[in-house]
């Protein structure tokens, strides 16, 4: 069977916001150094999560849309490291 695709937008923080993040203090949601990555050929959630653990440790979260061709794609939902992060590869 093939699985769904999808599209994801990962926020991974920089430096500062990550250690601001690891002190509980507050984070600037505007700020310049942190970084969104997208991925369009997302197939499997809970896969994903684990290639982001290894690749980019300052993930902070990210959503998820069904991938449609040169759309956006409506809007799935969102997981958040450490708190709700998938826990199987489909919505
Ligand atoms: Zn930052």
């Amino acid at each position: 069977m093939a699985y769904t695709r999808y599209r994801a937008i990962v926020k991974v923080m920089c430096p500062v916001c990550q250690s601001n993040a690891d002190a509980k203090r507050k984070i600037d949601t505007d700020c310049r150094n942190c970084r969104f990555l997208r991925y369009n050929n997302v197939n499997r959630l809970k896969k994903f999560t684990r290639f982001l653990h290894t690749d980019f440790p300052n993930w902070s979260y990210f959503n998820v849309y069904e991938y449609v061709k040169g759309e956006k794609g409506r809007y799935l939902g969102s997981f958040q490291k450490g708190k709700n992060e998938p826990t199987s590869d489909t919505f």
